[in-house]
């Protein structure tokens, strides 16, 4: 569906979140490093504080170990049995969006939800009362833009991450030298659980890509992303003035692919589909496995 999409009677939306649904138990919640911030200046914490009590794989998925409630499923740790979300005005893109689901192909995108009625009708029903509205006027309402922005850049800048692992390892002499381990390790990294690519990265690496400050003008996140890329940007730069040996542009192209891997699936990507294509993609520019 587009945002013109008028949603009819059984579609209709919630507007607030309503308390007692279906959106907030046994969901897999990810998320990129502006959500992180704003889930932390909802709570009144550091990203950081917010990252490590509520959050797993370095700070990709929000937790989801509260009480179980809706079906039995445990629900999001920030969840309040009879009150809701306790950030709501951080609340995440996947959040605001629910039970809509975006998918984007070039600057193509769309809405998506999953079976013939909305999962809030059973959760929910109440909802069925709430006027009916037009897809954009659902997104407006629940201030997703900024937040699908956000998004957007932070696609880009793992294709940008992922162009530097590209990089490091054709137009260094790497690939011309028949290197055969760079590839294999993409391809490992890709088929890796999150917490052992985590761990793989490091807690420096993971805290430069997740952990960003929000500044005084907490809602600009054009500020936001541009700092928090040319900061990323100069630790890239610091590491690859280092570089000597063609081992040293291998394990350098391995870093920048797992930190690409790991933002993707951050933004609901899956790694191994995208390892998968990059593969294909340096192998027929002469890369081998
Ligand atoms: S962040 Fe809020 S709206 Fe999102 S799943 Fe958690 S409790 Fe629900």
């Amino acid at each position: 569906m587009t945002s013109n999409t008028k949603l009819s009677y059984t579609d209709k939306l919630p507007l607030t979140c309503t308390r007692t649904g279906t959106c907030c138990h046994g969901k897999m919640v990810r998320l990129n490093p502006w959500e992180l911030a704003k889930l932390a200046e909802a709570k009144g914490i550091t990203p950081k504080e917010f990252r490590n009590l509520y959050c797993d794989f370095g700070g990709i998925q929000l937790r989801f170990d509260g009480d179980p409630g809706w079906k039995d499923l445990a629900s999001c740790s920030q969840y309040k049995p009879g009150f809701g979300c306790k950030v709501h005005s951080g609340r995440p893109l996947v959040c605001r969006l629910y039970p809509l689901g975006r998918q984007k192909q070039g600057e193509k995108k769309h809405y998506i939800h999953q079976g013939n009625d909305f999962p809030c009708l059973e959760g929910c029903p109440d909802v069925v009362k709430l006027p009916s509205m037009t897809v954009s006027q659902y997104i407006e309402g629940q201030g997703a833009q900024d937040y699908e922005a956000v998004q957007d850049s932070y696609l880009e800048l793992m294709q940008d991450i992922a162009d530097g692992a590209f990089s490091l390892l054709l137009e260094s002499g790497l690939s011309e030298s028949g290197d055969k381990k760079t590839l294999p390790m993409w391809r490992k990294m890709g088929d890796e659980k999150p917490e052992a690519l985590s761990k793989r990265l490091g807690v420096q690496w993971i805290d430069r890509l997740m952990l960003h400050e929000l500044s005084d003008h907490s809602n600009d996140y054009l500020s936001f992303t541009e700092s928090h890329f040319a900061s990323l940007q100069s630790a890239f730069e610091e590491k690859l003035s280092k570089l000597e040996s063609l081992d040293d542009y291998s394990e350098a192209s391995v870093l920048l692919m797992g930190l690409a891997l790991h933002l993707s699936r951050g933004l609901g990507a899956e790694p191994s589909d995208l390892a998968t294509h990059w593969i294909a993609t340096a192998k027929t520019h002469g890369a081998s496995e």
